[in-house]
């Protein structure tokens, strides 16, 4: 499933896991998990091609406001400009 048998940053040993992604698309945002090959080592995710082409997917999703196949989990927020500690920024 996937071309790498050891990370291909730091050489160390992958091993398969369920991580939590989380995508954006246009203002939507939509989080999962999703099998990887982790690296426990350095952290290092991949991930196998059908994964990278169906994130591609769920984003053009997101951005198109096509929400079929997604269920809604509740609103999501970003801070107002107006939040008092100016080190934390709204996103959009
Ligand atoms: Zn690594």
């Amino acid at each position: 499933m996937i071309p790498f048998e050891k990370c291909p940053i730091c050489g160390h040993e992958l091993e398969e896991r369920k991580v939590e992604k989380l995508l954006r698309g246009g203002s939507h945002t939509a989080s999962m998990k999703v099998s990887a090959e982790v690296c426990l080592h350095c952290g290092e995710r991949l991930y196998s091609e059908e994964v990278v082409r169906s994130f591609e997917e769920i984003r053009n999703k997101l951005k198109n406001q096509d929400f079929s196949n997604f269920k809604n989990l509740g609103q999501s927020f970003t801070v107002a400009e107006t939040w008092p500690n100016k080190a934390i920024l709204p996103t959009a």
